[in-house]
């Protein structure tokens, strides 16, 4: 049996690793995918402490895995489909391949996933013109005209980014103001490539086996029609906790895991990190010190000491 279980191995579940190998605790970090979490769809960050230039998400978890693999972690690379505390108070971690990983401890830190529009042709153009991640397709729109919807910090900082691509980025939000930061708003009014459209939904992603156009609705009145040409459409409209594995009883009415300032959760043991916890920010590095928070906490759990 292990001391602790860490399911995900994003910003939050790394520093978990890093604090709880630190404290010497005997745990295992489980991860779906690679290592990384949303941090890999973000394209410079420039607000983690320590880098005075910005970094690029994939090298800033990069850097991360690398300090946790430092500590020698047992990171495995399995999907999770339940976690239970037996009538013994054990927790049981089970995996997708029938193995059940008993452990004393859970902190649970499976990030989020993004959110979909939900209109027609957004499914089956994702891949041939649709897309999540500047990051990852941004280079295949060179010269091309691109729209960006949403109204966030990342659909600010990845308009900004894809102008490093496209000759032109029109960026589509449904309000007449931004929710992102005024620096971003700033940047993104001053950039010649990115043309703004306020007050505007999206109707429907059109083309014949790529996208070719975008229908929008626009202005207050709601009646005002356009077509816009284009050759890609990127979608940054928020994210959704993944919590769908953990017990129901845990949850807020938006599916976020119900935490205190501990990381604890209404279950003994069970502590939950980064994104997928309720009131989260949302930040890497808050997200980071969720983690470090948990594992300290689960420390004190696990062996009844104070750190
Ligand atoms: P977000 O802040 O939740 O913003 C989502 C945006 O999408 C909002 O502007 C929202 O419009 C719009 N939206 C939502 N549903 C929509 C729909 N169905 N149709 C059209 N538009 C829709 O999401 P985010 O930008 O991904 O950021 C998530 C969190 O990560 C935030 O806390 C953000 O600060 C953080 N973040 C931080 C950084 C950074 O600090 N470097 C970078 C990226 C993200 P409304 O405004 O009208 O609701």
């Amino acid at each position: 049996m292990k001391e602790l279980v860490i399911i995900g191995a994003g910003p939050a579940g790394i520093s978990a690793g890093i604090y709880g190998l630190r404290a010497g605790l005997d745990l295992v970090v489980l991860e779906k995918f690679a290592p990384g979490g949303q941090v890999l769809n973000t394209s410079e960050v420039e607000n983690y402490p320590g880098f005075a230039e910005p970094v690029m998400g994939y090298e800033l978890i990069d850097r991360m895995e690398q300090q946790l693999r430092r500590f020698n972690a047992d990171i495995q690379s399995v999907e999770i489909k339940s976690v239970i505390k037996n009538s013994s108070g054990i927790f049981e971690t089970a995996l997708s391949d029938g193995e059940i990983i008993q452990s004393k401890a859970v902190i649970a830190a499976t990030g989020s996933s993004y959110k979909k529009l939900n209109v027609p042709g957004e499914k089956e153009f994702t891949g041939k013109g649709v897309s999540y991640c500047a990051t990852c397709d941004g280079a295949f729109f060179k010269d091309k005209t691109v729209a960006v919807i949403g109204g966030g910090n990342t659909a600010l900082e990845d308009a900004l980014f894809l102008t490093r691509f496209a000759s032109k980025v029109y960026l589509i939000h449904r309000r007449d103001e931004f929710r992102g930061e005024r620096i971003l708003q700033q940047r993104v009014t001053a950039n010649e490539k990115i043309e703004i459209m306020l007050n505007t939904t999206v109707e429907s992603i059109n083309g014949s086996g790529k996208v070719e156009s975008i229908s929008l609705i626009c202005c207050k009145d709601n009646d005002t029609k356009n077509i816009l040409k284009l050759d890609g459409v990127f979608i940054f409209v928020g994210y959704d906790a993944n919590t769908g594995e953990f017990p129901d009883e845990l949850k807020n009415e938006y599916g976020q895991i119900k935490v205190n300032l501990n990381m604890e959760t209404s279950i003994p043991g069970f502590f939950a990190a980064g994104d997928i916890r309720s009131e989260s920010k949302r930040q890497i590095v808050m997200a980071c010190s969720d983690g470090a928070t948990a594992a300290m906490s689960a420390y004190e759990f696990i062996t009844n000491k104070k750190l």
